[in-house]
């Protein structure tokens, strides 16, 4: 069995501001900008705390069972012996960041072990791990695009197949997006084809999304003519998260996920006031602040 790597809810696994650092693109922080600027500042650059939510834990839980699950000989990766990893899986999660108690408090860990046993089951109708072996779990892909773009990020999977075919796998605990989220489904694909291309000089074969609560699959075969125009994209994004770092010019843009969003307090939107702005971030240094694993989407809750 693999040695358990550690596993996180979110950037910051305290109360406190995070220690500030450069930040970089991931799917997660692109989105937020384009969907709302103020948002993606409190996120990235103030690094606000935002408290856990119980369907962050429960998919962090279940990410954590199946890297498990994939660190068992395949003979042993049935369905029966998946379940009894959650415990453990619960526990490790559990030791990276306080609070979480209160979470599962209604109704117990057990529960929570219940959903997550449900999530898990979900999955053997969709895949079966007894039948290939991953290349990699929970890889951080890191690469920066012409132009001095940091792109950062977490691939919960990495298949090759004897053919060198590559396929990149994300897995999602809450339900696949409608017609109205596809985009947003496609641009986290996109992301991660990209990162693959420019980190290994490999267009994948396949980039698929695991839906366990509606159990979909959701796939995109990319072409290189695309990633290039989608680099295009994530530049001209970028340079304007740098211009608005360097004015401090952060909208707040009101929309349907303002009721998710954790900043409504700090928001003038609904009458708050944001901290002042600390300017971006000139070091290095610390954790960078990219929002992986991701907070659900709103899809997700
Ligand atoms: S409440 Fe809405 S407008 Fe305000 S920061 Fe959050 S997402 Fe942006």
């Amino acid at each position: 069995m693999s040695v358990p790597v550690p596993v996180s809810l979110a950037d910051n696994p305290t109360d406190r501001p995070s220690p500030r650092s450069r930040p970089a693109l991931s799917p997660s922080r692109a989105s937020d900008f384009k969907q709302c600027p103020l948002k993606y500042r409190l996120r990235a650059i103030d690094r606000i705390p935002e408290p856990p939510s119980r369907a962050a834990v429960r998919g962090t839980v279940v990410h954590a069972v199946l890297e498990d699950l994939f660190g068992l000989p395949a003979a042993e990766r049935d369905p029966a012996r998946a379940a009894l990893l959650v415990p453990d899986a619960w526990e490790r999660v559990r030791g990276e960041r306080d609070g979480l108690d209160e979470l599962v408090a209604e109704g117990g860990p057990e529960a929570l072990f219940e959903e997550v046993r449900r999530l898990v089951a979900s999955y053997y109708e969709l895949e079966d791990p007894r039948r290939f072996e991953p290349h990699s779990l929970e890889e951080r892909v890191e690469v920066d695009l012409d132009g001095d773009i940091p792109l950062r990020g977490f691939v919960d999977r990495i298949d090759i197949a004897p053919n060198g075919m590559l396929r990149v796998v994300d897995y999602k605990t809450g339900r696949s997006p409608g017609p109205m989220h596809e985009a947003r489904a496609l641009f986290q694909l996109k992301f991660y084809a990209l990162m693959i291309l420019r980190t290994r000089d490999i267009v994948p074969a396949q980039l698929r999304l695991i839906y366990l609560a509606d159990k979909i699959l959701l796939t995109y075969t990319p072409d290189r003519a695309e990633l290039d125009r989608f680099e295009r994209i994530l530049t001209a994004l970028w340079r304007a998260i740098i211009d608005a770092g360097r004015t401090g010019d952060f909208p707040p843009t009101r929309g349907s996920m303002c009721r998710y969003c954790d900043f409504q307090h700090l928001c003038p939107e609904f009458g708050g006031t944001p901290p002042p702005y600390p300017g971006w971030p000139q070091q290095d240094s610390g954790p960078v602040p990219v929002g992986i694993p991701e907070v659900p989407p709103t899809e997700d809750i």
